[in-house]
């Protein structure tokens, strides 16, 4: 089988996108400007660009910063490598170069909320309004815009917030589900989208709560089992409706 040139220079681009996307990480929760040079976080040596080369500056430089020979965080190259699938899968996806890649960069900001979420379980508005805008860009170009579906989607977790007065659920949950809602295009995918959600977070805090990083009393972060659960349900959705449910 021949392999598709745009998809390889989607696969590359997704790899600078989670370059990109590292810088995110690390700046956003403190504040600080996601302009300027990167740095080695341990040493300050100013990074030039031959140690910037998404995952090649890492294999050559044995996975250590050049200056200090400190080891680097195998964050940096499987957030690259993670970007670079979602991007190659967005497009083998869509094969339409432009909505591939609105969605690309919308499963990109999704992914950088969820990792964020769990470190600080805080989502940056800085991430959360550009992902629900690309969502709304994605529905709009694919001609399955509706406002019924997020407002189902973010309106199961409105419910819980309203109940709870604000403890099982965050307002940045909300607005993350209004974003994920404008990516489904079914009550059913929104039913499958939910069901997997709770299990995946189900899973999530029983692994916390069994290697006792954990107590009951912290807050888990929600965001991860959202996102795998959207992207499980965007890009497999109607093939698993098509296993459990031949007939329709
Ligand atoms: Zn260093």
């Amino acid at each position: 089988m021949p392999i598709d040139p745009v998809l390889i220079f989607f696969a590359v681009l997704g790899l600078v996108f989670g370059s990109f996307g590292n810088v995110l990480i690390y700046r956003l929760p403190k504040n600080q400007t996601i302009l300027g040079r990167s740095a080695c976080p341990k040493c300050h040596h100013v990074l030039s660009p031959m140690e910037l080369i998404p995952v090649v500056s890492y294999v050559i430089q044995h996975g250590r910063c050049r200056s200090c020979r400190k080891a680097i965080s195998p964050q940096y190259p499987l957030v690259e490598i993670a970007t670079g699938a979602i991007f190659a899968l967005s497009f083998y996806s869509w094969g339409v170069a432009f909505p591939a890649f609105l969605l690309a960069l919308t499963f990109w900001l999704l992914f950088l909320i969820a990792i964020v979420d769990s470190r600080t379980q805080k989502i940056p508005d800085a991430l959360n309004i550009p992902f629900v805008l690309f969502a709304v860009l994605f529905a709009a170009r694919t001609g399955y815009f509706s406002l019924t579906i997020p407002a189902l989607a973010a309106g199961f977790f409105f419910f819980q917030w309203v109940i709870s007065r604000g403890k099982w659920v965050g307002t940045g949950d909300i607005l993350l589900a209004i974003g994920i809602g404008f990516l489904l295009t079914s009550t059913a995918q929104v039913v499958l989208w939910l069901l997997l959600s709770y299990f995946f977070g189900g899973v999530a805090a029983i692994w916390f709560l069994t290697i006792h990083k954990k107590t009951r009393k912290d807050r888990l972060a929600f965001a991860p089992a959202l996102a795998f659960a959207a992207f499980i349900t965007v890009f497999w959705g109607e093939r698993i409706f098509a296993v459990l449910m031949p007939g329709l």
